[in-house]
């Protein structure tokens, strides 16, 4: 680490439409929902704002649409303590959509439009080079072109910027860009994507661990819902449990995990404890509806863990 404090992260920033309903319409069905709320999401917009309310000192690379929404988008962001110089909005593009079926148990199913997202091309990555080189770490997931979140990877690398990847949605991903990832942050399903491991017992979490070990990537944590953490560091694995709490909604738990761990860990946190920390933040984001409106500030968090 560089010792700047500063955070980078590259993503995607969504309008979601969120619709609750008692089940999830079957194919062919309609289901009468009994609430709905358009909420700001996306991963990279949702960790960004994790982040930022948590404590760190961030940087967001994005677009958005040039459109009402993205600009309503922009002005939410720098209100939630980010940096939103480098996000820029894109001639003739819409901002990104996602619409979201929660159902009673507080399960979801998402569909989305990537909209403006397409547009974060390596060239317009390449534009943020001094950003992502200037900062301590660089976190991305996969709602960007994969081309881009490469292109952002390879400038971290070769300015030694830690690469945090959250490999969600999940999909396969190529050697090259897994060697690049100094951390990883993958769920359950993520993570049998990447390995070929289904995780379903701390076995299987360890199992699937060695593998992402194998592709030269230094921290592996596998996300397990309500059970907490699966966290493996120089061959030592074990599992941090998470806080038990009354989930409404796990819209945007695993990103607000990884928001709130990098900025443990910017402020040095031991690995442990700054887990813990993303636990709280999580805990607090499952027992609130949406995306960002369930994301909690850093006071929250700490009267949480008092
Ligand atoms: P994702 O949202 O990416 O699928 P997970 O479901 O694995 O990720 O959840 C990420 C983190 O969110 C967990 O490690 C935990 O800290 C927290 N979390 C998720 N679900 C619950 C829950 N039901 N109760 C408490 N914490 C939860």
């Amino acid at each position: 680490m560089k010792n700047t404090g500063k955070l980078a992260v590259l993503g995607s920033i969504n309008a979601d439409h969120i619709l609750n309903l008692a089940q999830f319409p079957r194919p062919g069905e309609t289901v009468i929902g009994k609430q709905y709320q358009v909420a700001f999401g996306g991963k990279g917009a949702n960790q960004a704002v994790a982040a930022g309310r948590s404590g760190a000192d961030i940087s967001f690379i994005a677009c958005v649409g040039h459109d009402d929404i993205g600009e309503r988008i922009r002005r939410q962001l720098a209100d939630d303590r980010i940096d939103v110089a480098p996000v820029i909005a894109v001639e003739g593009e819409s901002t990104g959509v996602a619409l979201i079926f929660v159902n009673g148990e507080g399960e979801n199913t998402i569909g989305i439009y990537a909209g403006a997202n397409a547009a974060l091309t390596p060239e317009r990555v390449a534009q943020h080079q001094q950003v992502i080189a200037g900062a301590d770490a660089l976190l991305m997931q996969l709602e960007s072109p994969l081309d881009s979140v490469l292109a952002a990877a390879r400038i971290a690398h070769q300015n030694q910027t830690r690469v945090i990847l959250n490999p969600a949605p999940a999909t396969a991903l190529s050697d090259e860009l897994l060697s690049l990832v100094d951390m990883i942050t993958p769920n359950e399903t993520e993570a049998q994507i990447l390995t070929g491991v289904s995780v379903k017992t701390d076995e299987d979490a360890a199992k699937a661990a060695t593998v992402l070990h194998a592709k030269g990537i230094e921290s592996v944590l596998i996300t397990l819902g309500s059970r907490g953490v699966w966290l493996s560091e120089q061959g030592n694995g074990q599992r941090i449990p998470g806080f038990h709490v009354e989930a409404v909604d796990t819209i945007a738990a695993g990103d607000t995990f990884n928001g709130a761990l990098i900025t443990a860990l910017l402020e040095k946190k031991p690995m442990a404890e700054s887990v813990r920390f993303a636990h709280a933040a999580a805990a607090i984001a499952v027992t609130r509806h949406g995306a960002q409106p369930s994301v909690p500030w850093r006071e929250e968090i700490d009267s949480f863990l008092q």
